[in-house]
């Protein structure tokens, strides 16, 4: 049975994901402010974290960085106003998805079920993952197995999304891909999110990796389309 730890201080939005986990076969725990959620993290060592960033004493924030310095573990936050999800998307916290309050429980399930599976998905092909270069340009090079890009010879950080991404994009280049597909193909959600979510995460990788941000020459934008991945 998977886990899910659901860290909420208001109970009767607790209760209702608690009781909606259960009936999808979830185990669920309650943690109801941000210390309690860093000492359940530790103890019952759960399969995904849904953490509300409005919290008594220790903020979602803060909490997300915490665990995320010592675990992989996905984590979903949720959100109440458009500067949280500004935030969640600008800073790197770590977290794997944010939902919206107020949030439809289908949408909530379909978000917990589809970043699960990712992390299971990664757990397999880290231990299938083979070294060597799997991508070579100019001044460029992209090792799928070790998850390490480098440009002009130095390692890029990159996040796992941003890694995913850029894998996604550049293993079928040329290819255009609107901001839906992405966001379904390398987000893996069942209901779309939200697309600026792509927009973001490419903005941040060409700081990354482009020479000047505004004039890209690997991740490109087509116009009234979406993106794709040019070769040099
Ligand atoms: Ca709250």
């Amino acid at each position: 049975m998977k886990k899910v730890l659901v860290v909420e201080d208001e109970k009767n939005i607790s209760d209702i994901i608690k009781l909606n986990l259960i009936k999808e076969g979830y185990e669920v725990v309650c943690a109801y402010d941000g210390q309690e959620a860093l000492d359940l993290s530790l103890q019952v060592d759960p399969d995904l974290i849904l953490l509300d960033v409005m919290l008594p004493a220790i903020d979602g924030f803060q909490v997300c960085r915490k665990i995320r310095s010592r675990s992989n573990v996905p984590i979903i936050m949720l959100t109440a106003k458009e500067e949280e999800v500004d935030k969640v998307l600008g800073l790197e916290l770590g977290a794997d998805d944010y939902v919206t309050k107020p949030f439809g429980m289908r949408e909530l399930i379909a978000r917990v079920k589809a970043n699960i599976r990712r992390r299971e998905f990664d757990a397999v092909s880290e231990v299938k993952a083979d070294a060597g270069p799997s991508l070579v340009s100019e001044d460029l090079s992209i090792d799928f197995g070790r998850y390490e890009v480098k440009k002009d010879g130095e390692v890029l950080e990159l996040t796992k999304r941003e890694f995913e991404l850029l894998k996604f994009l550049a293993t079928q280049e040329n290819q255009v891909f609107t901001r839906e597909q992405l966001l379904k193909d390398v987000w893996g959600y069942e209901y779309y999110g939200d697309i600026r979510t792509v927009d973001v995460t490419v903005r941040r990788m060409r700081e990354k990796l482009e020479d000047d941000p505004s004039s890209p020459r690997f991740i490109m934008t087509k116009r009234g389309v979406g993106y794709y991945f040019r070769r040099i």
